[in-house]
């Protein structure tokens, strides 16, 4: 897992192009693969420190990888955490995060505005588990968020900006009622990269990432990462979380949070546990690729960005298109919580409806020459995607209205091309139909 060191002390843009990795002497200047998947000590002994977690090392790369924990240390700085890992894709992300602290018999209240495998990963495998799940809007009162609270209620999760439906959390409101409630909250921090929100400065305590999205950028390896901020205090709600808080039987009996601290119990359990016996790992080269695309995070975001509003500005003159939804436009309902929480801009990706509907929704993207159909997003290429036909189509309309993608909805996430030419492609297209 990776660790915080001095580079916290830096603009983000520094931190994303040499944070996690300061070769030494002589070492290769850009973070090594280290492709093996075991590693060799001189006696069992030696190997035995590391089983029980008495030793820091690595001795097989399901659970830890020098080359991943780099990786995760530079993201852990980005995000101002404690400790940090990555996994094999953000939907592992979501799971390790939760059921981290929510196992069997327990509880969690997610806003109903979330990525639909999320959905899916909540609302249909979890439940299976035995873990259930109320879903409030994001836009619900603090008086409704606390009605959502019950005994064995043990998180509260959001996205900062939803994929797809672009709501803009109020994190705020939801850490004081998490908190207030003694849980943590977990943030999916995957469209707004912490370039331009840094959830744990407003009260998250976990934040998660599909960094397949912006932070891979390249449409090159599908992954994830966890985040702790360090700062939930898991022995003053001990009753709640036993499983940081009582001995663990597979580890000769420590107890996560006493040995490993606010700021390492989180992900050292995470590890040891769920990664032990799921197996989620990403691989070392899917690690140095993230990487590669990390260095260049915080320039890539601010194309992405200046390109979304203004395809965004265009799309509102449009007379085919009913409405447009980008939390950079004065008219959305989230440009205050923009405005406070994304001062530098949201993202790249902006939603909109299509006169005509559903059919009219599928015809536009036929005649799209530059952006691509993919199930993609947040990628160097313009994609779009109709939600309510391709990833979101095991929903109802009504979850699809909850979820807030409305069947006409069209999601356009603007890649790093001429602005120009994406408002012209979209032109013709809206011409032909
Ligand atoms: C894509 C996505 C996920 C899932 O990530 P994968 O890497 O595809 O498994 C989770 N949350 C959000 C917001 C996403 O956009």
């Amino acid at each position: 897992m990776g660790k915080e060191n001095t580079m916290s002390e830096y603009h983000i843009e520094t931190t994303c192009v040499q944070g996690g990795y300061t070769p030494g002497n002589g070492e290769p200047r850009q973070i090594p693969i280290v492709q093996s998947t075991t590693f060799k000590y001189a006696t069992s002994g030696d190997m035995g420190k590391l089983f029980d977690l008495e030793a820091e090392g690595y001795f097989y790369s399901r659970l830890q990888n020098p080359t991943c924990d780099r990786v995760a240390a530079k993201i852990c700085q980005m995000e101002g955490g404690t400790a940090a890992m990555l996994l094999s894709s953000g939907q592992a992300a979501s799971f390790f995060a939760t059921f981290n602290i929510c196992e069997t018999g327990g509880h969690m209240i997610s806003s109903s505005s979330i990525y639909g495998g999320t959905y899916n990963l909540f609302a249909v495998t979890m439940k299976k588990m035995g873990i259930d799940v109320t879903f409030v809007s994001p836009d619900c009162s603090r008086a409704e968020l606390d009605a959502a609270f019950r005994p064995n209620t043990k998180l509260v999760f959001g996205e900062t900006i939803a994929n797809p439906a672009l709501t803009v959390l109020d994190i705020e409101k939801f850490a004081g009622a998490a908190h207030d409630h003694g849980v943590p909250l977990i943030i999916d921090n995957t469209l707004a990269t912490p370039v331009n929100c840094r959830p744990i400065q407003w009260g998250a305590d976990i934040v998660t990432h599909s960094t397949t999205k912006y932070m891979d950028g390249h449409g090159s390896a599908v992954g994830g990462c966890i985040v702790d901020s360090g700062r939930f205090d898991w022995l003053a709600h001990a009753d709640k979380f036993p499983g940081l808080c009582t001995p663990d039987e597979s580890y000769h009996g420590i107890t996560y949070a006493q040995r490993f601290g606010q700021g390492g119990a989180f992900i050292t359990k995470a590890t040891a546990q769920l990664m032990r016996d799921f197996g989620s790992t990403p691989s070392p080269q899917s690690a140095y690729l993230l990487n590669l695309g990390l260095e260049s995070l915080h320039v890539r975001m601010k194309r992405h960005c200046e390109n979304a509003q203004a395809v965004a500005e265009f799309l509102e003159s449009c007379e085919k298109v009913t409405w447009v939804e980008y939390p950079g436009l004065p008219s959305s309902r989230y440009y205050a919580l923009a405005q406070k929480y994304l001062p530098n801009g949201s993202c790249g990706v902006v939603s909109f409806g299509i006169r005509g509907g559903r059919k009219a929704a599928e015809e536009f993207m036929r005649h799209l020459r530059i952006a691509a159909i993919e199930t993609h997003v947040a990628d160097a290429r313009s994609c779009c995607l109709h939600p309510a036909s391709s990833t979101h189509r095991q929903m109802t309309d009504q979850e699809l209205e909850a979820a807030g993608v409305p069947g006409d909805l069209v999601r356009f996430s603007c890649g790093l091309e001429n602005a120009q030419d994406l408002i012209g492609d979209i032109a013709q297209a809206l011409d032909k139909i």
